[in-house]
């Protein structure tokens, strides 16, 4: 009998990720993805609670499916919240047979037999101390060009306000063997472009003890048909000077690094707990700096963290401008369970957390303004992501991640995936605008970078 599946997914790319692979397992396993609720038998939800009060919004939403109970239905809750609500999650909405964190994943086709059984209360919830990861070759790629790959799953790190290590359980890593072999597998499936994943990918510890981050990172990088790798999140603890080595080596890595500083205040960087001061994160970046290659920088920060005064936002500010980030993902600090932070007294009102983002996010469009300024007149070789058809423009998406969008002067357009030169003729602060360049005006070095699979594929 044909079994379908519904799947909505909320929270950061390891989260999308994680459902790829979700849905890899439930196709694996004789069911067929359907695009809406009504016309599934299962229904899952795969959750995220880094923020702002996500329990409840998750119990809303399974409010809102309620009236779909009683029609044969399964419901099952994945990710950060099933894991942090856990059993409480069948109390406030008892239609739902399955709850799972991410660390449990690995024994879905399991619990799928017993769901399929008709057993009404399935949890994975115990596995956060394993040491295993999620390894499995039926992932549902959704993109058939850009693939993420995660090397790393959980965190150790433990920093005041997180409810990471709580919700995805301590940090592992997949053995070199294993992610090279998807790497290469993923590049003769027609991939050039992937991502490497994990909450601390730069804490990557091989458990055959071959390769660190920044070899893994290189090895990636040089598999034949990958043109562009790119990682996230690093930890500035684990940030290497070899990590900015690998990038000026190997031209496949991409010329970008988001490093999340958090705040500019050695005091709240204390009080965080992330194990490094202003200084010793801005040793970092002036190694990146020092790279041959332009390499762009981005940062995470959290403003109104409990204890954070005037002066120490404004360190933050003077920090945004003395590193020069080409993007800042700001976040209001948000009070999360089970982390040290919620016992400390919130002193910054809801009022002024939203006054500082504000001030924050308009000092950093001026920066950015600035510093886009600086493609002007280049040329630069896109990916080729879509078609704004209001506008007229394709949408591409530089090695430093930024978007690019372009016309162009040939009869045919480019095709989604393919690798454009673009003459940049102008910067706004968070996109830039070109032309599509003739292939005598693409620099050396993206020429070097695109040999190994030819430069321009157009239709
Ligand atoms: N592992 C990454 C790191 O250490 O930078 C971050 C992972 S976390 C999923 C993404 C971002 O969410 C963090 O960098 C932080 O800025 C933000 N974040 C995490 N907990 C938060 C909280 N309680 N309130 C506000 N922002 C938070
Ligand atoms: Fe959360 Fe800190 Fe771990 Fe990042 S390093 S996931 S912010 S605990």
């Amino acid at each position: 009998m044909a079994k379908t599946f519904y799947i909505e997914t909320f929270g950061c790319q390891m989260n999308a990720h994680d459902s790829e692979k979700v849905i890899g397992t439930l196709q694996h396993e004789g069911y067929t993805q359907v695009t809406d609720e009504d016309s599934a038998d299962l229904v899952l939800y795969n959750t995220c609670s880094i923020r702002d009060k996500a329990e409840q919004k998750v119990f809303h939403r399974l409010n809102e499916y309620k009236r779909l109970q009683g029609e044969g239905k399964r419901f099952g809750v994945l990710g950060c919240v099933a894991q942090q609500e856990g059993e409480k999650i069948f109390e406030k909405a008892p239609f739902v047979s399955l709850v799972s964190g991410s660390a449990s994943y690995r024994n879905l086709p399991e619990m799928l037999r017993r769901l399929e059984a008709g057993e009404h209360r399935i949890t994975g919830l115990d596995d956060r101390q394993t040491d295993e990861t999620f390894d499995t070759e039926f992932t549902a790629r959704s993109n058939p060009h850009r693939g993420y790959i995660t090397i790393t799953e959980g965190c150790d790190k433990f920093c005041s306000y997180c409810v990471v290590p709580y919700t995805r359980g301590k940090e592992r890593s997949r053995t070199s063997e294993s992610v090279l072999t998807e790497a290469r597998r993923m590049a003769d499936a027609g991939f050039t472009d992937i991502q490497l994943l994990g909450q601390n990918v730069n804490s990557y510890c091989d458990p055959l003890g071959k390769m660190n981050f920044a070899e893994i990172l290189a090895a990636v990088g040089e598999i034949s048909g990958i043109r562009r790798v790119r990682f996230t999140t690093s930890h500035p603890r684990h940030f290497t000077k070899q990590i900015v080595d690998a990038i000026d080596a190997v031209p496949a890595l991409c010329d970008h690094i988001h490093l999340p500083v958090q705040s500019g205040s050695s005091a709240v960087l204390r009080a965080m707990q992330r194990e490094y001061t202003r200084e010793w994160y801005l040793e970092r970046i002036s190694w990146i700096k020092s790279a041959k290659r332009d390499i762009s920088m981005t940062t995470d920060i959290i403003v109104g963290f409990p204890g954070e005064t005037d002066a120490d936002f404004e360190e933050t500010v003077t920090l945004c401008g003395e590193v020069g980030y080409d993007g800042v993902f700001a976040f209001k600090y948000s009070p999360r369970p089970n982390t040290p932070a919620v016992s400390m007294p919130e002193t910054v009102s809801e009022e002024v957390k939203s006054q500082r983002l504000q001030v924050l996010l308009d000092r950093q469009r001026e920066i950015q303004r600035d510093l886009y300024s600086r493609h002007e007149g280049k040329v630069i070789e896109v990916m080729v992501e879509g078609f704004n058809q209001q506008r007229g423009q394709i949408i591409g998406r530089t090695s430093q991640n930024k978007t690019l969008n372009f016309t162009t002067a040939q009869p045919v357009l480019p095709q989604i995936g393919s690798y454009v030169p673009v003459r940049v003729t102008k910067s706004l602060p968070n996109s830039l605008v070109g032309e599509q360049a003739g292939d005598a005006e693409v620099p050396a070095a993206v020429l070097k970078q695109a040999q190994p699979v030819g430069l321009v594929v157009l239709q």
